[in-house]
Formats: C-alpha cells, sequence, structure tokens
C-alpha cells in the first residue's frame, strides 16, 4: 500500500541533528518528533524534553513531548485507521508486516547503535534485542493469515454456528526502557496482526529505539494512523487513552505499581487489558546438578541486562552440600565480568538512571546490616556515575530487601536451604511470579517443581527461555495475559458467535 510521506520542517533539523553525532548508515532513522497519522510532529506546543546517553551523561537529543490533546489527536487518527487497516485481506497485512521485519534486519546495525547510546547496554545484546524484536514480526506476519476461526458443530436443530475473532479497535502500548525495541514489536505486531491500529507511548528515557521503528513501518507500507508513537510525559499522554472509551485494549510493561495504576484507569471503560509487569525470579540448585553448568547459566541469569531484566534472577536459592563451592566459583565468575560502555561490548554496561544505581547500594547495605557476607563488589564501578560493580551477597537472610523487592540491577543474593519442600515454600513465597530457574538431574524432582512452583515460566537447567512462539507472562502480581505465540493476539481480538436458522 502506497502511503503518502509527510514531514514538518522541524523534522529536517531532527535528521540533520542526528546524522553527525551518531554516525549511522541510515540518520533518518534518528527521529526527534512523535510519529502521529503518518506525520512526524512536535505536538501543538512544540515542546520537548531531552535524552541522555547513561554511559556518559552527554545529550543525545531533544524530543517532541506532546499534550493530552495531541495524544488525543493521535486516537482519532489510529480509530480512523482502523477501518482501512481491518478492511484488509489478513494476507494484505502480512504482507507489510513482513515488510516491517525485513527493514528491521536491514538495519539491525544502526538499530542495535541507537539502542546502546540511549540504553546502554552491551553492543552484541542490543543485536540481540533487534533479532529478538524482529521475530515477533516475522512470527506475527503468519498468525495474521489465520484469524482464530473456529468452527462448531451445531447444538441446535436446523441452525448453523459459526465463531468469529474480530479486532477490537484502536489498541494502546505502553514499553519500558530496558528492552526499547523487543516489548513495542512484541505488542504492535500483535495487535497488527489482529486488525487493531496502534497508539503506542515508549519510556522517556529511551523513546528513540521506538521512534525508528516507526520511521521503517513507515518505509514498510502501513496506512497513516496505524501505527503512531506519541513521545511525552508519561501520565499527560497515557491518562487521556486510559479516558478514551475508543481506546478498546492497553498493553502494558513495566513496573508492578504502574500496572496497578493503569488497571485502576481502565475500569471505567472497560478496557482489555494486558499487564507485563515486574519480576523475582529464584535461581533454585540442588546438589544433584551439573555445577559447571549451573554457574554459567546462573552468570546469564543475573547480569544479562546488565541485570536490568524482568526475567533476572534476585535470589539464588542452593542445596547446603554445594553451597560453599557455588559461592566461591560463583564469585570468582562475577568478578571477572568486564564493566563499560556499551559500544565497547563489555559484559555489564551502565545503570538507566541515578535511581537505579542508589538501589542497588540500598539492598547491599541493607543485606549487610542484617549479617549478609560480600563476596565480591558492592559499590559504584569507576567507569562512571551510572555503574555498579557486579556484585555477591552471601548467607543473605530472608526478611533482606533484597529477597523481596526488585533489585533490577547486578547484585545477586545467596541462601542456603536444606529441602524440597523449605526452597519451594521459599520461592513462592513473593507477589511476583514471572520466571524461576530450577537446576537439577532428577526427573522426577524436575516434574514435581515445575508444578510446584507458581510462575509463568519455569527454566529448567537452561537460562534462555524467550522466543516469539512462547507465551510470555507470569503469575500473581507480575502480570495479566501473555504475550507472544497465538495467545499474544487474543487481548486485540474479540470472540463473535453467530447462530443461523437455515430451515
Ligand atoms: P515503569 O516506570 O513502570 O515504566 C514503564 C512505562 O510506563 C514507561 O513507558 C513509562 O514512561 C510509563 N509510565 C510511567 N508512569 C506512568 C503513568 N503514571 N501512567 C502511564 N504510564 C506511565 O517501568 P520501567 O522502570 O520503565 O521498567 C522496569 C520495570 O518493567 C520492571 O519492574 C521490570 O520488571 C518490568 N518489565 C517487565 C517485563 C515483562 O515482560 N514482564 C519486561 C520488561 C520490564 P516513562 O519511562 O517515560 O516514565
Amino acid at each position: 500500500m502506497a502511503n503518502q510521506r509527510k514531514t514538518t520542517p522541524a523534522d529536517a533539523v531532527a535528521s540533520t541533528f542526528a546524522a553527525t553525532p551518531l554516525a549511522l548508515a541510515d540518520p533518518a532513522l534518528f527521529r526527534g518528533f512523535s510519529y502521529v497519522d503518518g506525520r512526524w510532529t512536535a505536538g501543538a506546543n512544540s515542546r520537548t524534553f531531552r535524552v541522555s546517553n547513561p554511559a556518559d551523561g552527554s545529550h543525545l537529543g531533544d524530543v517532541a513531548s506532546l499534550s493530552g490533546d495531541d495524544s488525543q489527536m493521535a486516537v482519532d487518527a489510529a480509530q480512523t485507521a482502523f477501518g482501512i487497516w481491518s478492511s484488509l485481506l489478513p494476507q494484505q497485512r502480512s504482507k507489510i508486516l513482513r515488510r516491517w521485519f525485513e527493514l528491521i534486519l536491514d538495519n539491525k546495525e544502526d538499530l542495535a547503535r541507537i539502542m546502546v547510546l540511549e540504553q546502554g547496554k552491551p553492543l552484541s545484546e542490543a543485536r540481540g534485542e533487534i533479532d529478538y524484536a524482529a521475530s515477533f514480526v516475522e512470527f506475527f506476519a503468519e498468525e495474521a493469515k489465520r484469524p482464530n476461526i473456529e468452527s462448531v458443530t451445531s447444538h441446535l436443530p436446523d441452525a448453523e454456528v459459526e465463531i468469529w475473532r474480530e479486532p477490537v479497535g484502536v489498541a494502546a502500548l505502553i514499553t519500558p526502557w530496558n528492552f526499547p525495541s523487543a516489548m513495542l514489536t512484541r505488542k504492535a505486531s500483535a495487535a497488527l496482526a489482529a486488525g487493531c491500529t496502534v497508539v503506542a507511548h515508549p519510556s522517556a528515557q529511551t523513546p528513540f529505539s521506538a521512534l525508528a521503528l516507526a520511521e521503517l513501518s513507515e518505509r514498510a507500507g502501513f496506512p497513516a494512523g496505524a501505527f503512531n508513537v506519541v513521545t511525552g510525559v508519561a501520565p499527560v499522554v497515557v491518562e487521556p487513552w486510559m479516558k478514551d472509551k475508543r481506546v478498546r485494549a492497553v498493553s502494558f510493561t513495566g513496573s508492578t505499581d504502574i500496572g496497578k495504576l493503569l488497571y485502576r484507569q481502565g475500569a471505567d471503560t472497560v478496557k482489555r487489558l494486558v499487564l507485563e509487569l515486574g519480576g523475582h525470579a529464584p535461581f533454585i540448585l540442588f546438589a544433584d546438578a551439573n555445577l559447571d553448568q549451573a554457574i554459567d547459566e546462573a552468570i546469564k541469569a543475573k547480569f544479562a541486562t546488565s541485570g536490568q531484566d524482568c526475567l533476572g534472577a534476585n535470589r539464588f536459592l542452593v542445596e547446603r552440600p554445594v553451597y560453599e563451592a557455588f559461592c566461591t566459583r560463583f564469585s570468582q565468575a562475577a568478578a571477572k565480568l568486564s564493566v563499560g560502555i556499551g559500544m565497547d561490548d563489555p559484559d555489564i554496561g551502565p545503570l538507566m538512571n541515578e535511581q537505579a544505581v542508589a538501589k542497588q547500594e540500598e539492598h547491599v547495605a541493607d543485606a549487610l546490616a542484617r549479617g549478609a557476607r560480600l563476596l565480591t563488589g558492592g559499590k559504584r564501578h569507576r567507569a562512571g556515575r551510572l555503574f555498579f560493580e557486579p556484585t555477591v551477597l552471601a548467607d543473605v537472610p530472608a526478611d533482606a530487601l533484597i529477597m523481596h523487592e526488585e533489585t533490577f540491577g547486578p547484585v545477586a543474593a545467596i541462601a542456603a536451604f536444606d529441602t524440597e519442600d523449605e526452597v519451594m515454600q521459599r520461592a513462592n513465597d513473593t507477589e511476583y511470579g514471572l520466571v524461576a530457574y530450577l537446576h537439577t538431574q532428577d526427573p522426577r524432582r524436575i516434574y514435581r517443581a515445575s508444578r510446584a512452583l507458581q510462575f509463568g515460566m519455569v527454566a529448567v537447567n537452561r537460562t534462555k527461555v524467550t522466543g516469539a512462539p512462547i507465551p510470555f507472562g507470569g503469575m500473581k502480581q507480575s502480570g495479566l495475559e501473555r504475550e507472544g505465540s497465538r495467545l499474544g493476539m487474543e487481548a486485540f481480538t474479540e470472540v463473535k458467535y453467530v447462530c443461523r436458522d437455515w430451515a
């Protein structure tokens, strides 16, 4: 579908500004304006906010800060586009999504570099995130062709019954800074595949990745208004969406506190909600596990994304016979991790902001005050203001903050256990239920523990479990619904039942 490209004069300024400092192969991917109704816009008030590189605090660019009225206009555009987008053949929607997927991969290096500069993660992790982000678009480009039509044999005489899935309408997507590309494509490609149109708010700390994806969506040929990215102060942009009855579904990834707020705000207009919230993953190591493998996996489970990962292991619960060996070898491996700026591709980059670093300090100080042993790290890293040393604490008591709160950084807490019942009870003693890691060689224990763990995902003898075809999501206060897999489209569809008399 041909899509008329429209720009404001200010748009040209943004591209020029970006070209030199970032050295991108395609400087037009670096956008400083919101993308609404197929236009790049500074909003009615032309306000901006500043985005900084967490590695050194340098100024990356200013981005449009839209008003509540501007944000409402994005819903107007999405509502109008819904009529066009939802009436295309599924194959036509699939083709445009497929084109978007190809463009994301064609521009992988630029997208990864933009992400490193605004988010701080190591370059190879950023490249991995672009692959992961693209995989959702590819997956849902395929699913778009298979709207879930179920067939049921009629239970009534002389009647024919049909069950259809229809797109709900406009979907609002709100995404966090730790995975600024993948969290957006995981939601947007599922919603668009279902036939919905999208208004999206990326974190103000990492807006450039989302805006680059918007630029590529335009090149892919989405009709104007089908995919809108609205930058600005979160409550200013998002609250009008929560009140607007045309917004039928809201998909949010972020903290449990903001998730609860949106749950309350969505009640008045009975919105469908997808909530992907915080985690507090236990890493459970039994004495019969392969210790070498467990230590490698423990390093990944704790320190990937510099520890700023909802899947990050927060609590290491280790059976007593291997406790000291694990503490020694895990802390030695952690101490060897390199720390530095993302472009140099270290193991650990900077944290996102000052509050994140302060939280590491708070959790370390609290654990030590309650009798924990510091095995390595424990303080800010000399690489810069937002860097923290890879840190390992042993003998951490159950009442320490780190055993209950999401740490979201490179600090690991270890405690010993004696029995399977005890460790299952401790692992489940949390309101979070996103992922649990389990290491044991005993097949019966694997079965028992996988059943007993109250988590949406259980990783057995490995860390990486994510991917587009699997249902990602948490139990309890880690969220509602699932993303990825066929289930990822459910919240964006309504079920309609039709019963026809043919006598
Ligand atoms: P956050 O503070 O809850 O922010 C998430 C998003 O909500 C951002 O776009 C943020 O915008 C926006 N927001 C903030 N205040 C808002 C308000 N009053 N109304 C509407 N939107 C608002 O979370 P975060 O610090 O960015 O991300 C870290 C959290 O995300 C962690 O808890 C982590 O576990 C969770 N997470 C979960 C998953 C999962 O799939 N389960 C994946 C990744 C992360 P601004 O940033 O511009 O304020």
